[in-house]
């Protein structure tokens, strides 16, 4: 078939199936509260769909240091990390994240990437040969996914959760290298890996263990450094990916493991080696905002949002829906029809209120949810708007089901 018409019957498809994605048009910037362009003009929606956890994104601090750094250091880098990109401000931040993963990984060094999803393909692309065999998480999220189809290595996926699966195939695989890889707090439903004891079953068996924490740095551990830090696990074997645009609220991710490593995707990583620098701005923003989560106001920040994630989790009545097990900022309502997932999400952005339908392939089929995120610049008061509206259309839901 010509490739338009194709596409077209593709896209039609998709719109049947309540696939069809759009989006939303933000003028200005990120926050609680966000100016949305539609057809009839701008509208100001609550929102709930962000993942600016610590609401660092319009931190007047972190925007300052990117508008000093931009005037001091320019708009672009103008070349990649080899030849003239890597700026001494890159360099700084990376010996920063160094520092801060250094308790958990031996001899640790960090490389800065533009976005954390070039961090996770450059990565297991170039670490996982011909020799290796991966073990991957079903839910991991569909960078890590991305990674392992460009590596080399043989692959196998194992179910969610399930340590009795994932020890079967460790035992059961002769590849010369192993490496077990999973998001450390998975980003549709907001729960913790068993990390502790997937780095046992690494030791066990040989294995390397490579951690995405792109919801977790910031957030968890002593001075949000993160899962490693909140599990207070060591190894030499350890991967680990921070990314920098969510509780960080900038832009970018960091590769930290064994210098022998970093060394590694530095000369062999062609994600790492073939992409323009990041603008050299973002250090300083990062810096600042790294300074803002280490510190007191870090740790009053991550309080702040713990009474929210609280407050949602006390308030809400959701029968017959299914509010998942977190404890982190992302709190999904599992609705399971792609269709009443969408309806929902209509209905709530009718009331101004902006919360995210997730549907496959994002999450399992029949598991389409609602996917509340939670930020401490959300007040009191924005949540509790949010329960009500939450709880008023579930009341509807559970009436109809009961005709
Ligand atoms: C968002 C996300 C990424 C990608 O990071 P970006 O910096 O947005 O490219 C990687 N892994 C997980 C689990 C994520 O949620």
């Amino acid at each position: 078939m010509e490739l338009l018409q194709d596409l077209r019957s593709r896209l039609g498809r998709l719109e049947q199936q309540h696939l069809c994605r759009t989006r939303r048009i933000v003028a200005g910037a990120c926050g609680p509260v966000m100016t949305v362009q539609g057809a009839d003009g701008p509208r100001s929606m609550l929102t709930f769909c962000s993942n600016d956890y610590l609401g660092l994104a319009a931190e007047p601090a972190v925007v300052a240091a990117l508008a000093q750094g931009a005037q001091r250091l320019g708009a672009g880098s103008g070349a990649s990390p080899l030849i003239s990109g890597h700026n001494l401000a890159h360099h700084r931040l990376e010996e920063r994240f160094a520092a801060l993963q250094a308790p958990h990984i031996p001899a640790c060094r960090a490389l800065f990437f533009g976005t954390g999803y070039l961090a996770n393909i450059a990565t297991l692309a170039s670490l996982a040969d011909r020799e290796t065999e991966i073990f991957s998480e079903e839910l991991n999220h569909a960078s890590l996914i991305d990674g392992i189809r460009l590596a080399a290595a043989q692959r196998r996926i194992y179910p969610h959760a399930d340590l009795a699966a994932l020890e079967a195939m460790l035992r059961a695989s002769s590849a010369r290298r192993k490496m077990i890889v999973t998001d450390a707090v998975f980003s549709m439903d907001g729960e913790l890996a068993p990390l502790p004891q997937l780095l046992g079953l690494a030791r066990q068996h040989g294995a390397w263990l490579m951690v995405d924490d792109a919801h977790g740095f910031g957030l968890l551990g002593d001075r949000g450094r993160g899962s490693l830090a909140h599990f207070s696990l060591r190894s030499e074997h350890l991967v680990y990916v921070g990314t920098l645009g969510k509780a960080l609220g900038v832009a970018g991710a960091f590769v930290a493991a064994h210098e022998t490593v970093i060394e590694w995707l530095v000369q062999c990583a062609r994600p790492y080696i073939f992409s323009t620098a990041p603008p050299p701005a973002l250090a300083p923003a990062l810096e600042c905002a790294l300074d803002i989560v280490a510190g007191a106001q870090g740790d009053a920040l991550r309080a702040v949002l713990g009474e929210r994630i609280a407050r949602l989790r006390a308030g809400l009545k959701l029968d017959p829906w299914r509010l998942l097990a977190s404890n982190t900022p992302i709190q999904p309502i599992v609705i399971g029809d792609n269709a009443r997932t969408m309806a929902l999400a209509a209905a709530l952005w009718d009331q101004g209120l902006w919360i995210a339908g997730i549907r496959p392939p994002s999450v399992p089929e029949g598991t389409s949810r609602l996917r509340v995120t939670l930020s401490a610049a959300h007040t009191s008061e924005q949540v509790d708007r949010l329960v009500g509206a939450l709880n008023a259309l579930a009341a509807v839901e559970s009436g109809e089901g009961k005709q």
